[in-house]
């Protein structure tokens, strides 16, 4: 139990001296940086100055700035200063204010070494006040160890309310409006979310061509467009218009392609004045701010999900070999410009993901849960029959009802958990009232993933505490390399011999004991502290094209596995490296 507490505080005399003092002794700080920080402080509405508390005294300080979630300065008594304390003040912090990051002076390697061994990692150098600080960001899978139990930052008050909907009968595209009639009239009907006239937004899942083999489609990978065609039909008699708008992964194909390889061109002959499809990948784009500032300090948004009078958002029931599951909160992933998107990873999939929920807000969530995906989702795992639709108002809630069905916990899909942590919907049992279907009644436990990071003969893998997200992209890629070497085919890629041995870092507590004369890789945001010992690839978790690309340079007589065709890959590089050059 620890005996340290946070309490809000002022700027003080006391704080002063004591930065004036700590500073003065480290050589490479301008004696302008403290009086002009001091300056800043006072004036930035955004500041919270946290006294660290043990039992009454005052041992330390922490300087917090709301808009960027970043600790721009901690001190600490020098008889109070250990690592303990510090430990415990950080803990203490991130359960107040959920994931962080912190700026500290290039110069103050001590400072840089404590908050490395708790579990920050230097992201990118900035320079302000006349200094160059470092940029840390804290690990996610710091962060999710070092929570106490599972409790937000805020307290979600509103009781939210999820309806589970049988599609009974043949689910002819009949029995699937009839259900979705259903499910928005235990919500409130239509009219309560649409007004005449609005222009409402459908927002379905359309990630990639694995749903549809020699022309059949298998159910579980995009949106059911029988969904799309009910849901339009009960629209079109109170929206003006009905906009089908989606942005599908670069990497798969364009999203016109996308489009046309399931059908949905036949949705706006539903009424071709008021239905049309929009890709949202070439979409026009608006700028907005993340509240808070965690990981990236604004999202860019098309102008189309913009000026929605009503956005609903239609998920499939899958499960995400990286994230858990690919439910509502997931699903926006897919409003984001394809820039947008390699960004979410660079600079953090989960955060990344609750951030577009502060700036996109759908309406309704309904989840597609007709014929599902399980194992080794999004795309290339088994199709699972549920003939149910799912749907509320909040993700969160969405997602912690629809997980329950799939037979998993919602603390198990770490965005879920964060977007809980960070306030936007609840996950308690008591707190969401499920209407329709019980849980109980239709819950069928879904095929989770087998993740094999088994090593090679001289390619070892090193992944102590490495989250889901970094375990499940390696995975993918390493699926890559367990196939015949052509250079030998008695023996698997993985297994080709290397000397100087390959080792694969990634996780927060990999790579404690390097050796510099071995090929050594580091992956993600967790293994940043290593990265001059090696190569780094970029990203939490680094997208899979990413790893590809570093991994795939060790064996240069083989082919690299590619997703799209050549233009597409060379759209997707130049893309990366504009995402790269911002990380400088
Ligand atoms: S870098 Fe990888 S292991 Fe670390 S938190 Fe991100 S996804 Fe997880």
């Amino acid at each position: 139990m620890s005996d340290i507490a946070l309490k809000k505080g002022k700027l003080s005399s006391t704080l002063r001296s004591g930065l004036d003092t700590y500073y003065g002794k480290i050589p490479g700080i301008e004696p302008s940086f403290v009086s002009a920080r001091w300056e800043h402080w006072g004036q930035c509405p955004h500041t919270v100055v946290y006294l660290v508390k043990k039992e009454k005294s005052t041992v330390g300080w922490i300087i917090f700035n709301r808009a960027t979630s970043a600790v721009e300065e901690i001190l600490f008594n020098p008889k109070d200063d250990g690592t303990t304390v510090r430990s415990q003040a950080i803990d203490a912090l991130i359960a107040k204010e959920s994931l962080v990051s912190a700026e500290i002076p290039e110069a103050d390697s001590s400072q840089y070494g404590w908050l490395v061994d708790y579990g920050f990692r230097p992201a990118r150098r900035i320079k302000a006040f006349g200094q160059d600080l470092v940029k840390l960001e804290l690990s996610t899978s710091v962060f999710f160890q070092q929570l106490k139990g599972y409790k937000p930052i805020k307290t979600y008050r509103k009781r939210e309310r999820v309806v589970i909907e049988p599609v009974i009968g043949t689910q002819t595209e009949g029995d699937i409006k009839a259900a979705l009639q259903s499910l928005l009239d235990r919500l409130g009907g239509v009219s309560k979310y649409v007004k005449p006239g609005q222009t409402v937004v459908l927002k379905p899942n359309v990630v990639a061509d694995h749903g549809m083999v020699n022309g059949v489609y298998h159910g579980g990978v995009v949106t059911d467009i029988r969904i799309l065609k009910g849901l339009i039909e009960l629209l079109l008699p109170i929206a003006g218009k009905v906009i089908v708008a989606e942005g599908s992964s670069i990497n798969r194909s364009a999203t016109g392609k996308m489009f046309e390889v399931y059908g949905y061109p036949t949705l706006v002959d539903l009424d071709p004045k008021k239905v049309s499809l929009v890709d949202l990948n070439t979409d026009e784009l608006v700028e907005k701010a993340v509240p808070a500032g965690k990981r990236m300090k604004s999202r860019k948004v098309p102008r189309t999900i913009e000026e929605a009078d009503v956005l609903i958002s239609l998920p499939v029931m899958k499960i995400h070999f990286a994230a858990g599951v690919s439910l509502a909160i997931k699903n926006l992933q897919g409003t984001m410009p394809p820039l947008e998107k390699y960004m979410t990873h660079f600079f953090g999939l989960w955060q990344n993901l609750v951030n577009i929920h502060h700036v996109v807000k759908p309406t309704l969530h309904i989840i597609d849960g007709i014929v599902g995906q399980e194992d080794f989702g999004p795309v290339s795992g088994t199709p699972k029959t549920m003939n149910l639709l799912i749907g509320g108002e909040n993700p969160v809630a969405v997602d912690a009802v629809t997980m329950r069905v799939m037979g998993l916990k919602p603390h198990q899909s770490p965005p879920v958990l964060l977007a809980y942590l960070q306030g936007l919907g609840p996950i308690e049992s008591h707190k969401i009232e499920v209407l329709g279907a019980s849980i109980d009644k239709v819950a069928n436990t879904f095929k989770l993933p087998v993740i094999n990071l088994e090593s090679g003969r001289d390619f070892k893998i090193h992944a102590e505490n490495a989250c889901m997200g970094c375990r499940g992209y390696l995975h993918f890629v390493l699926a890559k390399l367990r196939k015949a070497d052509p250079a030998d085919p008695s023996r698997m890629l993985i297994d080709r011999p290397f000397n100087p041995r390959v080792n694969i870092f990634l996780g927060p507590h990999a790579g404690t004991r390097v050796h510099p004369k071995e090929t050594n890789i580091f992956m993600g945001i967790c293994q940043l502290h290593n990265a001059e010992k090696g190569t780094a690839l970029v990203g939490c978790p680094p997208h899979a094209e990413v790893i590809m690309n570093g991994i795939f340079k060790l064996f240069p007589d083989v082919e690299r596995p590619k997703y799209a065709d050549e233009t597409e890959e060379a759209k997707l590089e130049k893309m990366l490296n504009e995402v790269l050059e911002t990380l400088v």
